[in-house]
């Protein structure tokens, strides 16, 4: 195992222990990195998504209320809040981002992976000009395009829930689709996509030996286009516009976000790309008076390893003696994308981890509470706002940044990922393993 200088001792040997921690990023700044990307770029993504509403409301005709928009409501969940929060803290409010509601995907990566895929569609219907500059995009649904399209195959290595945004949304244009997941993948995600028109191939190891197999097919597939999420600015910028649409949410509900009304955020985090985009969406929007938090497994803390690791290159948690097991399928990345952790580098205020027991706990909660049914790793950031208001180092972060007067004015956000997909059965068991769970939290 080779050793990690730069994590310090005492850091390393909890993370070893999987004990549950609060990592306070000491590298965080106010400056934005100099662009690119920038907020020139989240425009542009925006402004995609837009003009391709038409588009996605012909192709799914579930998205018609919407008029095409990719979008979830930002929800108040006061009895939640009675159960886990501070009572010193009156105004606070907490919401969930719940885009485990996100429709035909269940999950954030739609904002990811349906913003790649339709950039590829226009990109490539320009070139072989079936579509004019500012032509409406629903040309892309038409024949000239399919027939273009089909001749492509777009593929992606996933652990479920990125295959489908990308597997079904590629199948939807026509492309040839193929998602390389574990063999250790959820059947009843294999059996969708397949059900969707989408080649599954299953590869034995972990979530890295998928992704690392796809690409390895694509590249040496001169029509071939792979879906990186290692490295894909093209997802990276999908999820930076769910802040914006998250700031309308917010102006419609009056709650400021200023130096007198700090905005907390919980993410969890996989590979990095879905909090990393919606923070540096946020950050644009709110500079520093948006505190982002990612949540990760104790198992598989990736991105903290990886920031805390410095600048002195990639740093796995297997790097740390950790087997990257969790039920939070969503979340078990060995190895952060280096493009997001730079990036995250001034950005991110800190990382929590969560073991898995806890996150069963929480899942159950947020059903009994607000009626919410949630995935294990939709479930990760749920601990956010108590690390903040009732550690030690939460409150030294919040002494910090001058936040202590003002938290009970404060809005917790803790993003639920995903869910609503999930069959009835797996959530029943879902359930039934939190409830026993969360019974042993109370005793203890
Ligand atoms: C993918 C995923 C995440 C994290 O996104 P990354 O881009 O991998 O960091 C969180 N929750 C769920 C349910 C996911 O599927």
């Amino acid at each position: 195992m080779p050793t990690v200088h730069a994590v310090a001792p005492d850091l390393l040997a909890k993370l070893q222990n999987r004990s549950p921690l609060l990592w306070l990023n000491a590298a965080l700044g106010n400056a934005l990195p100099e662009g690119p990307p920038g907020a020139a770029d989240i425009d542009e993504a925006d402004a995609r998504l837009e003009r391709c509403a038409g588009l996605m409301a012909h192709l799914f005709p579930e998205l018609q209320s919407s008029a095409g928009l990719i979008e979830s409501p930002l929800m108040r969940v006061e009895r939640l809040q009675q159960v886990m929060g501070n009572a010193t803290e009156p105004d606070a409010a907490w919401f969930i981002k719940s885009d485990h509601a996100l429709p035909i995907a269940g999950s954030v990566k739609a904002r990811g992976g349906f913003h790649e895929i339709l950039a590829f569609a226009e990109k490539l219907a320009l070139e072989y000009s079936v579509l004019a500059h500012d032509g409406d995009r629903r040309a892309l649904a038409g024949a000239a395009a399919r027939e273009l399209f089909a001749q492509y195959t777009v593929s992606v290595g996933s652990t479920g829930n990125l295959g489908m945004s990308i597997g079904v949304m590629a199948a939807a244009l026509g492309f040839r689709s193929v998602v390389h997941m574990s063999t250790e993948a959820k059947s009843w995600k294999k059996d969708r996509l397949r059900n969707c028109g989408v080649q599954v191939v299953e590869h034995t190891g972990d979530y890295a030996q998928a992704v690392a197999a796809g690409r390895a097919q694509s590249l040496a597939d001169p029509k071939g286009y792979f879906v990186d999420d290692e490295n894909s600015l093209m997802l990276f910028l999908g999820y930076a516009v769910a802040a914006r649409r998250l700031a309308s949410q917010l102006a419609a509900l009056n709650r400021p976000v200023d130096a007198t009304h700090p905005l907390f955020v919980y993410i969890p985090c996989g590979v990095g790309g879905a909090p990393g985009g919606i923070t540096f969406g946020l950050k644009a929007l709110f500079f520093e008076h948006v505190h982002c938090f990612f949540a990760e497994p104790v198992a598989s803390p990736c991105m903290l390893v990886q920031l805390a690791a410095g600048e002195s290159g990639p740093t796995s948690v297997y790097d740390i003696g950790l087997d990257n097991r969790t039920e939070a399928d969503g979340l078990a990345v060995g190895q952060a994308s280096h493009l997001v952790s730079s990036l995250m580098r001034s950005q991110l205020s800190g990382v929590f981890t969560v073991t898995d027991a806890q996150l069963y706990v929480h899942l159950h909660r947020v059903a009994q509470t607000e009626g919410v049914l949630l995935e294990p790793s939709a479930a990760a950031g749920f601990d956010g706002p108590g690390w903040l208001t009732r550690s030690d180092q939460g409150q030294a972060y919040l002494r910090q940044h001058g936040l202590e007067r003002h938290m009970a004015s404060a809005t917790h956000i803790v993003w639920t990922t995903g869910g609503s997909l999930v069959p009835r059965e797996e959530h029943e068991q879902f359930q039934a393993r939190g409830q026993v769970l969360a019974a042993q939290d109370e005793l203890a």
